[in-house]
């Protein structure tokens, strides 16, 4: 087959270079996203991968592709709402995506993020940015066996994050209301209040709905320990940032780790001046016991070969006129 990848970065070119050896098949890859200009690029070519923010709203650019014989797009991302499902379907095309591609790095970030937090690191360094080098007992830590982890949401990312924990020797709370017989070895099911109520490290894996939006907010943070520690991993829309930064100016809980923040879309994976930086995220990134990454717990070598591969091979494999399981219901 000869494919086209749009929006390919350095990183993935040697996992593209691999497959082609290993399949056989021809890749082009061009460094800009599909859109109107670069649709024409597709001429000639039997499939399609991509991977970028900028929607594909105009139907014109799916009769484009139809035209040229497309029958397939295959997302090297999660989310799907880039594109056109209704222009899809009319015009015979087929959308994958690549649901699952590294939970255990999301997982990772969390629990780094966690010990990070546990161990007072950025406190120390506060501290010793000013010269103090003292062995103060306020900053006296726990080591993880002896804790309590809460895990809200035990899907992929928050199973794999159980296991760490059960790893390290912690005892591991969830609350799910689906219930998964697989991750029955690593966590005891409870409800929402005890998991919230009883975690030393409160750590998020649902998706964003309107039934997780804010679900830990002010009434969360009073039930939570003042010595509990809220990771974030997730959608920053499940946690109240007000709230957050109430609750720990008022030190009702220890510390946060977030990977995810809810107005994270206009500086995370951007370079911005000062004064385009949100003000929740000043506040939160002048706490030593806070930890802010944008939005990067995803980004492993892992992550990225497995989206290379998982779209490249489902291009193929609908090609083939075969099915995967990361078509798109439209
Ligand atoms: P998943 O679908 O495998 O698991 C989500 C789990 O949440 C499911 O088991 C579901 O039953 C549960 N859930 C739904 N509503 C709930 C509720 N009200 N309370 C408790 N649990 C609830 O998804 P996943 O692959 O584990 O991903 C989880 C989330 O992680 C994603 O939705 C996404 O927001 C986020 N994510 C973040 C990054 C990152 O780089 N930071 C990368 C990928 C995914």
């Amino acid at each position: 087959m000869k494919l086209i990848m749009y929006s390919v970065r350095d990183a993935e070119k040697p996992y593209v270079e691999a497959w082609t050896k290993k399949t056989g098949n021809d890749v082009k890859m061009v460094t800009e996203p599909l859109n109107a200009d670069t649709v024409k690029l597709a001429e000639g070519y039997d499939g399609v991968s991509l991977q970028q923010t900028a929607k594909l709203g105009d139907k014109k650019l799916y009769e484009q592709l139809a035209a040229m014989g497309i029958k397939q797009l295959a997302a090297r991302m999660v989310g799907v709402d880039i594109f056109d499902l209704d222009a899809c379907k009319a015009n015979g095309i087929i959308v994958t995506n690549v649901p699952i591609y590294s939970p255990r790095a999301i997982a990772e970030m969390g629990v780094t993020q966690a010990m990070y937090l546990l161990r007072r690191i950025g406190e120390f360094e506060q501290r010793m940015s000013h010269g103090d080098f003292r062995w103060s007992d306020d900053l006296i830590s726990n080591e993880i066996y002896n804790l309590t982890v809460g895990i809200i949401g035990l899907g992929n990312i928050g199973g794999a994050t159980a296991q760490i924990y059960k790893a390290l020797g912690a005892k591991v709370l969830s609350y799910d209301p689906s219930y998964n017989v697989e991750y029955e070895p690593y966590v005891e099911y409870t409800d929402f209040d005890t998991v919230v109520k009883n975690a030393d490290i409160l750590s998020l894996h649902t998706p964003l709905l309107p039934s997780t939006e804010n679900m830990i907010a002010a009434p969360q943070f009073k039930m939570m320990k003042d010595s509990a520690y809220l990771i974030n991993m997730a959608r920053g829309k499940l946690v109240n940032t007000a709230d957050l930064i109430s609750a720990l100016e008022n030190k009702e809980i220890a510390g946060a780790g977030l990977d995810t923040l809810a107005d994270e879309t206009s500086f995370f994976g951007k370079q911005v001046s000062s004064d385009q930086i949100p003000d929740d995220y000043k506040k939160l990134a002048a706490m030593p016991n806070v930890l802010v990454t944008p939005h990067v717990a995803f980004l492993t070598e892992t992550s990225i070969r497995n989206m290379v591969e998982i779209s490249l091979n489902d291009a193929v494999t609908i090609l083939e006129g075969k099915h995967s399981r990361n078509e798109i219901r439209m």
